[in-house]
């Protein structure tokens, strides 16, 4: 994409009134402490950036979001009371699980995909995206995390993710991956009660941990404001049908309910 011949980059500069906002907010009233944050939630690109140069199919594959992530925060949102937050647009435009600083927020390669759309980014379109998409994502959630936390209900931060069942030709064994950074509380309540259950092959950091860059979103809005917080990644063939999505929903909210108990019966 390019900012436009005599456009300054900036907010506006990127999506249309056709594109919409770039941050979504569902059950905003919940009556939970759970907070559901869904970063890539979403493939839509903005009008303006085309195809990135890439495939229908590419477009449409895990490098462009996570998929079956939004329904399970959905079903989730509705059986726990909990507050959704996502993004409407792919992460092949802004990863907003990455600061502006990470290469891997607007990568120029994905698994085995080049993006040619993101190959040599100017800082102008750098910022411009910056601005556009991560920005207000981070201050939507930043802003309802302040109210809550004002209003004596500090929220519980609960990222959602789906990771692709091959990587690089190899099958992974992992189900549910339960990750954290520096602050295990809720990730070890949640992995102790799962412990006993033999659902799901879950584990702890994995297929990704902290070493990956994947806690962002957790750091920033969980461990810097002292909340409870986990990131939960599924492995995308369990929840490819409404029946997984259930199914998922229901092990994760189980467990997620009986872990914030262990902390704070
Ligand atoms: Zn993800």
């Amino acid at each position: 994409m390019t900012a436009g011949a005599g456009t300054e980059p900036g907010v506006g500069a990127l999506l249309t009134v056709e594109d919409g906002a770039p941050v979504a907010l569902e059950n905003a009233d919940a009556g939970s402490r759970i907070l559901l944050v869904c970063e890539h939630a979403s493939r839509r690109l903005p009008q303006r950036m085309g195809t990135l140069g890439l495939s229908t199919e590419a477009l449409e594959s895990h490098i462009a979001w996570d998929p079956g992530a939004l329904a399970v925060c959905q079903l989730l949102a509705a059986s726990l009371d909990a507050t959704l937050i996502y993004q409407r647009f792919s992460r092949l435009v802004y990863d907003c699980n990455r600061p502006p600083d990470s290469p891997s927020a607007m990568p120029a390669v994905s698994e085995i995909f080049d993006i040619p759309g993101n190959a040599a980014l100017s800082a102008a379109e750098r910022l411009a995206r910056t601005e556009a998409i991560y920005s207000p994502f981070r201050k939507g959630l930043s802003d309802l995390i302040k109210t809550r936390v004002a209003n004596r209900r500090p929220p519980v931060i609960v990222t959602i993710h789906s990771f692709t069942p091959v990587w690089h030709g190899r099958p992974r064994e992992v189900e549910v991956g339960i990750l954290h950074d520096s602050d295990s509380r809720l990730a070890d309540a949640f992995l102790a009660d799962a412990a006993e259950d033999e659902t799901f092959v879950t584990r702890r950091n994995a297929p990704y941990g902290p070493q990956d860059g994947v806690t962002h979103t957790l750091i920033e809005h969980g461990i810097h404001n002292g909340l409870l917080n986990v990131m939960i990644e599924i492995r995308n063939d369990l929840i490819a049908s409404k029946d997984g999505q259930r199914v998922l929903a229901g092990y994760i909210g189980d467990h997620l309910g009986k872990a914030l108990m262990r902390l704070e019966p």
